[in-house]
């Protein structure tokens, strides 16, 4: 497991996003970036931030990954339906971090 966030140290006012799930606006280093690849072919955690495409953002927190889940939140953010199989793989990135 590799833990990305918290970077010691800066200081630099960072931008801050909705989480799809509680709808909050956080600083967007407190969030888990998930981006559709390009080529359509899954979704994956973004671990820089700098990954081009679409991306959702969402708290490391299972809660909130479940809120997200009800509410459809992913979907509209990918403006897709999201396959079964992606958010139980997200679900496990989600617990894990
Ligand atoms: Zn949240």
């Amino acid at each position: 497991m590799n833990k990305t966030k918290g970077v010691a140290g800066s200081r630099r006012k960072q931008p801050e996003r909705r989480c799809v799930g509680c709808r909050e606006m956080k600083n967007k280093i407190d969030l888990m970036r998930i981006v559709r690849n390009a080529d359509d072919s899954g979704f994956y955690v973004d671990d820089t931030g700098k990954v081009a495409g679409r991306g959702a953002y969402i708290c490391c927190d299972a809660d909130c990954f479940k809120k997200a889940v009800k509410s459809g939140g992913f979907d509209r953010s990918f403006k897709q339906k999201i396959p079964q199989e992606v958010y139980a793989t997200l679900e496990g990135m989600v617990n894990n971090e």
